[in-house]
């Protein structure tokens, strides 16, 4: 195993820039999630890691060095996709002992490789059979199998999951933290999918259009986004963002947005933000309260436009004049389509962002 850095990586297609001055420190070990919609460069990135693609401009350091000079199969990375890339017309077992062959190891290390990785995946019963008698779930492992037999330096995994269903893919998601922590292995992975992104990463890197927004742990992104983008990306649904001003009323700021008013805590740093043309506020639908009404300080009445039902908690969606905003409410008194709601905004669980980035409080 060892570290990856990546330092300053800018990738362009002729006149297309697709990745930005990308840096990002995976420790030995470390679990690094590439988040991002479809398109950001998530897969570029990857694939200049593994020196399958080229960088325009800077370097990729394993184990503390350049590795530039080396072709893909010299870098000792395993790469594992969504199309699972088994071959058809092997079996399990010979899927798996290809790269080793290719390699030259010896039958020995071959066979106890196998079985090591078999029993770990729980596919020890399937080595005699071809792909296509194969579940999704199962070709999906055995190419999981394929990357940890070569015993790499480091992992990468290009959205591994996205082809299966619901349920397999949350089963998939706790096996394979599970795998991370018996192989001690040093991964990139890579999805849209910020609930994979929240359950497996100890570091996430958000990428929007080939630049990176923000990195750190799953908990600091989601208490602390760094802007907008991030904000509305983590979490289900992502954060209210709501568009508005803020004005200065006896030395105190006030944020306002059509009927909504809300009092802000004081800011860390002394930001003109009385100059700034637009201001958003943000709250989670989780940190909204459901209040009674007769409490007009400090929460606002909308009206419930929507309710979705999701067993465990429900999902309201609720107009404020002409701004849409989402609450998540644990079981409770029923609220119905149509009726008004009075919404409260706990102070500490509001973020401001002034010109796109985050403001913080004092
Ligand atoms: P993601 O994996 O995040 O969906 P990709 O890394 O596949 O994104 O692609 C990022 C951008 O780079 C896209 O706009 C894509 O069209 C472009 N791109 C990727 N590969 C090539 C290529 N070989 N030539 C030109 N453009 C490319
Ligand atoms: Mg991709």
């Amino acid at each position: 195993m060892a570290d990856l850095d990546l330092r300053g990586i800018s990738k362009s297609f002729g006149d297309v820039s697709v990745l930005d001055d990308i840096s990002l420190r995976v420790p030995d070990g470390g679990f690094a999630i590439l988040l991002g919609p479809s398109g950001c460069g998530k897969s570029t990135l990857l694939r200049i890691i593994a020196g399958l693609e080229q960088q325009s401009s800077g370097d990729v350091l394993i184990g503390g060095e350049s590795v530039g000079g080396l072709s893909p199969r010299d870098r000792d990375i395993a790469m594992v996709f969504q199309s699972y890339a088994l071959y058809p017309h092997l079996t399990v077992r010979d899927n798996l002992a290809f790269g080793l062959k290719m390699r030259k190891e010896s039958s020995q290390v071959i066979a106890a490789r196998i079985q090591d990785a078999a029993d770990l995946l729980a596919i020890a019963d399937l080595l005699d059979r071809k792909p296509k008698e194969l579940s999704g779930g199962q070709r999906q492992r055995v190419a999981m199998g394929r990357a940890i037999v070569r015993k790499p330096k480091l992992f990468l995994f290009d959205e591994p999951l996205s082809n299966l269903d619901t349920q397999l893919r949350t089963s998939m998601r706790i096996e394979l933290k599970k795998l991370h922590r018996r192989l001690g292995a040093t991964i990139v992975y890579v999805t849209h999918d910020q609930v994979e992104a929240m359950t497996l990463g100890d570091t996430i890197a958000i990428l929007d259009r080939g630049k990176i927004r923000q990195i750190g742990s799953p908990s600091h992104i989601y208490n602390n986004p760094a802007d907008p983008f991030v904000a509305r990306f983590i979490g289900n649904p992502g954060m209210n963002l709501l568009d508005g001003t803020v004005t200065r009323q006896s030395g105190a700021c006030v944020f306002s947005s059509g009927k909504l008013i809300v009092r802000l805590p004081p800011l860390k740093s002394s930001l003109p933000i009385e100059h700034v043309p637009r201001t958003v506020l943000g709250i989670r639908p989780e940190d909204i309260v459901l209040a009674p009404s007769g409490r007009p300080e400090i929460s606002v009445t909308g009206q419930v436009e929507m309710v979705e039902d999701l067993g465990a908690d429900r999902t309201l969606h609720v107009l404020l004049g002409d701004q849409r905003v989402l609450v998540r409410v644990a079981q409770g008194p029923r609220v119905e389509a149509n009726a008004e709601a009075t919404l409260y905004f706990p102070h500490n669980r509001l973020h401001l962002f002034v010109d796109d980035r985050r403001a913080d409080w004092g």
